[in-house]
């Protein structure tokens, strides 16, 4: 009995060491996660904002990064990101990003939409494309009173390449 006790008070001291020890490390990793936060918001104060996709920082010109639904992603990660993301969205809430990706593509990298699934005529060297909705006819194949959408030829998709940097 008296030696059960004993045993009973050596692993309430263990554990007591044990807690602390881990609290200490989590104090100490809630401090680095403080500073390395207060960082990452003094550079993006610099115009300096993170991709969420690589981790890399970029600045934020136009075209560096796109705002996404939750959060910004660089233009090389686009490729990798945008199959996998929008698996994850809401019909709305993709509809509402495909959009905007498309018209961010084409303001800031050239990109172009195509019907047809040939390879477009006088096109550079592609760096990657995608099926989004036509933004014409808003993905119903039918456009302002003509049967066929004249921009997407009908399927009411197109394919939005996007060239590699040709500077
Ligand atoms: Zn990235
Ligand atoms: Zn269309």
């Amino acid at each position: 009995m008296h030696q059960d006790v004993r045993a009973e008070d050596f692993r309430t001291n263990g554990n007591g060491v044990e807690n602390g020890r881990e609290d200490r490390v989590s104090e100490i990793l809630e401090g680095v996660e403080r500073n390395l936060n207060d960082l990452v918001q003094g550079l993006s104060l610099l115009g300096i904002k993170r991709c969420l996709w690589c981790r890399k920082f970029y600045r934020a010109e136009p075209g560096a990064l796109f705002a996404g639904a939750g959060g910004l992603v660089c233009f090389e990660c686009i490729p990798a990101w945008w199959p996998a993301r929008r698996e994850e969205l809401s019909c709305g809430d993709r509809q509402k990003t495909e959009t905007n990706l498309v018209f961010w593509l084409r303001s800031f990298h050239n990109a172009r939409s195509f019907n047809g699934w040939g390879k477009p005529a006088g096109q550079h060297a592609v760096k990657f494309e995608l099926v989004a909705s036509c933004l014409e006819c808003r993905g119903t194949g039918t456009y302002m009173g003509d049967k066929r959408c004249r921009h997407c030829a009908g399927p009411g998709s197109v394919r939005v390449v996007v060239p590699s940097k040709t500077t």
